[in-house]
């Protein structure tokens, strides 16, 4: 555990890459570059000043509200900046300035850019899944995980869900999850190994299950894509999955 003024810097820096990672959410489902043009009001488009950009800062500052037209701004834009910052304070609570939690976070920025792309547009782009299964295999000479527990992590990863795809396919002949899916569990499990892709499939499967029965319940009409669940799974073996893990093997035996 490391509190200490670090996790100030940590979260400063979480908002600002979250912000870059709304214009990544925005963007690159529509293939639009990433660096032109500069952020601007989608109703209005009139460039946002410098010192309206301050992540979530200038949101509240402004109200939600653009400074020259007073269209509203979603509250998905602080919204994906706080989460940002909230998981870089955690790892370097948890993991403090090593090159681990670099790793953890450089993974953690792409789920939380495939949580929301997958939410708007049901798809994961091949450029953060097969993108992320590159990066974590070349993260993983500099991690204690090592590349071959990356690659056999990657394998478990994309093979089990590949399964399950080809499975439900013969089964029904529809597809029941996306090869999108199948891409992003072996980046998730070249970022964190094999036992982390089980936890992760285990973890999506029960959430997945228990929302998607609140959202039958509750009349819901927007689907939770499978994609945002993998995330969540993975996040939370990042931070607890050794220690929930040991603590489910301690109850069953
Ligand atoms: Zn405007």
């Amino acid at each position: 555990m490391k509190l200490d003024a670090g996790v100030a810097v940590a979260c400063a820096f979480g908002a600002v890459v979250g912000s870059f990672l709304n214009v990544v959410i925005h963007r690159l489902p529509r293939e639009e570059s990433l660096a032109f043009p500069a952020s601007h009001c989608p109703h209005c488009h009139a460039r946002i000043r410098a010192r309206d950009n301050v992540p979530v800062v200038g949101y509240l500052l402004l109200r939600g509200r653009c400074r020259d037209c007073g269209a509203r701004i979603g509250c998905r834009y602080p919204l994906v900046e706080a989460l940002t910052a909230a998981l870089a304070a955690g790892l370097w609570v948890f993991f403090g300035g090593t090159v681990q939690a670099a790793v953890y976070f450089t993974l953690a920025a792409g789920l939380v850019a495939v949580t929301f792309i997958d939410l708007d547009h049901m798809i994961i782009p091949d450029s953060l899944s097969l993108g992320g299964v590159a990066v974590g295999l070349l993260a993983s000479f500099v991690t204690p995980l090592g590349w071959k527990a990356s690659l056999l992590g990657a394998a478990v990863g994309g093979g089990s869900l590949l399964a399950v795809y080809l499975a439900y396919y013969a089964v029904t002949r529809r597809e029941g999850l996306g090869l999108g899916d199948v891409k992003l569990l072996a980046a998730i499990g070249a970022f964190l190994g094999w036992q982390a892709v089980l936890f992760t499939l285990f973890t999506a499967s029960v959430t997945g299950a228990v929302v998607g029965g609140a959202s039958v319940g509750f009349r819901l009409r927007q689907a939770v894509p499978f994609g945002a669940f993998l995330a969540f799974g993975a996040m939370l073996y990042v931070f607890w999955g050794p220690a929930l893990i040991q603590w489910y093997l301690g109850t069953v035996s």
